[in-house]
């Protein structure tokens, strides 16, 4: 009947003019990216979006994107921007871009080996790459999550299960982490019913490294005072300095206690591309789970986290489901199933979005990006060591800086450069973030978009070198008014 007449099916017409203005929006986009600022401080924030609510009649695509345009796509940061070097930026590569497209397009389930056996065996050849690029066995399980903290969340309730470690164990069942893990592992532990571990924060050495001597001294008074040691946390990359944890250390002594090691490279793991890199994470094989964020350093746009369990077994005990309206999908053969190895049984088929670039750019392309990453990094720390009245305490282990200024005698350091850092984005050349290291207010720059290269290592030293002359001037001014 033609009032059922679908009219949610555009023409192929009409289907090629969306995609057209779409495209010319994506390229006009890009193209810009050079010139955009890093950071736009909208006064409304994006509120001008809820004027054009949701109702019964379209609107078109020109409008759609005008909103777009101006109400999400200006405010906040550009992470697509290789000015972004605040958090951990990644980029976003078109390729990976044109990998959802299709995979929205034939919406193939990925879920379920049955459902869609190829895209199945495209997210496992994907993981097992990964997996082989960190020097796990070829027979690991793993899966592709939305990010970082869900792959982490399924590291740990793996970690809990064979561990065996059951309620009452709980309050008696202690963790060992540095402060600078990242806190989507606490948020973990957590939501596995995990909160009530202890957790011991470990001791850093001058290059905020787990100290492996703090380690077991911890384990031993734990085990002598009836605890349960059961789960190391070791981060290969901190968010916080880029810091690698000795990870052959750790694992020895994860292996001699009986402890799960967990090593967290959401943001350093695909630094095993590059030749340096590589020799940095050494001992990450001895891990039993590791989670990488392909949206850090493999450039995909943000949705795109991998968790690997090197025994695949445990990775299922913990995943694995029965339900009868699912009772056809159950033939074993073939591959492992996300949805059994997963939170998720519906899901967004991310496979493609890292597939598709890896095939068209090939990984000798990443090494390259990744190599100059770690580069820049040591180009940013070497120009700021002799940057006046700059201070670096360490130097960069991948490709995070970290620093401060410190202002003449007279001038509190710490509100200088929360000053300095809010006065860097808001000029919005470059973004950068700040952290603090004890006490200190510390300014880092993170370096890990494919976009960034030398000219915005030099921009953005020049940003910081203005904003704090200019600083440095006011305080000046208004301690000379103060006299008087
Ligand atoms: C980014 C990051 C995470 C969290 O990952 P998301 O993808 O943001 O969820 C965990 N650990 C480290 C070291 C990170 O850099």
């Amino acid at each position: 009947m033609d009032a059922f007449r679908s009219l949610l099916e555009p023409d192929e017409t009409e289907r090629l003019r969306l995609q057209q203005a779409v495209e010319q929006y994506a390229q006009g986009f890009i193209q810009q990216l050079p010139t955009l600022p890093a950071f736009v401080a909208q006064p409304d924030m994006g509120a001008g979006l809820l004027e054009a609510p949701i109702q019964e009649e379209p609107i078109a695509i020109e409008e759609a994107l005008q909103l777009l345009q101006k109400q999400v796509d200006t405010p906040g940061i550009n992470s697509a921007s290789g000015n972004h070097l605040g958090y951990i930026p990644g980029g976003s590569l078109y390729t990976s871009a044109l990998g959802d497209y299709l995979a929205a397009v034939t919406n193939k389930y990925a879920g379920i080996f049955f459902s869609a056996p190829g895209a199945v065996r495209m997210e496992n050849m994907l993981l097992r790459w990964m997996a082989g690029m960190i020097g796990f066995p070829e027979d690991t399980a793993g899966n592709l999550t939305s990010g970082g903290s869900i792959a982490s969340l399924i590291a740990l309730a793996t970690a809990r299960d064979a561990q065996k470690i059951t309620s009452r164990m709980i309050p008696d069942a202690v963790v060992y982490m540095t402060a600078h893990a990242h806190h989507c592992l606490d948020k973990a532990l957590r939501i596995a019913g995990l909160g009530e571990c202890p957790v011991r924060h470990i001791e850093m050495d001058a290059a905020y490294r787990m100290s492996p001597q703090a380690l077991e001294k911890a384990i031993l008074a734990d085990k002598a005072s009836g605890l349960t040691p059961w789960l190391v946390i070791a981060s290969a990359g901190t968010t916080d300095v880029g810091a690698v944890d000795p990870l052959q250390d750790l694992a020895h002594l994860a292996k001699k206690h009986g402890l799960w090691y967990h090593v967290d490279a959401a943001y350093g793991g695909f630094f095993a591309l590059a030749a340096s890199g590589k020799a940095k994470l050494k001992g990450i094989e001895l891990a039993d789970s590791v989670v990488m964020d392909p949206h850090k350093g493999l450039f995909i746009p943000y949705g795109s986290g991998a968790v690997l369990i090197k025994n695949a077994k445990q990775l299922g005990e913990t995943h694995h489901y029965q339900a009868n309206y699912m009772q056809d999908t159950l033939s074993s053969l073939g591959e492992v199933s996300p949805a059994d190895v997963s939170p998720e049984l519906s899901k967004h088929f991310r496979g493609l979005r890292i597939w598709l670039p890896l095939q068209l750019h090939g990984v000798k392309a990443f090494r390259i990006a990744l190599e100059e990453k770690l580069f820049l990094a040591q180009y940013a720390y070497n120009k700021l060591q002799y940057m006046p009245g700059f201070e670096t305490p360490v130097a960069p282990a991948l490709s995070v800086v970290i620093f401060r200024y410190k202002p003449k005698a007279g001038i509190e350091a710490n509100a200088f450069n929360q000053n300095l850092i809010h006065e860097v984005q808001q000029d919005g050349r470059v973004f950068m973030s700040s952290t603090k290291l004890g006490e200190a207010y510390m300014l880092r720059m993170a370096i890990l978009s494919f976009r960034t290269h030398q000219d915005t290592i030099d921009t953005a030293l020049q940003v910081l070198q203005e904003k704090a002359a200019a600083l440095e001037e006011q305080a000046a001014v208004k301690a000379s008014v103060e006299r008087y």
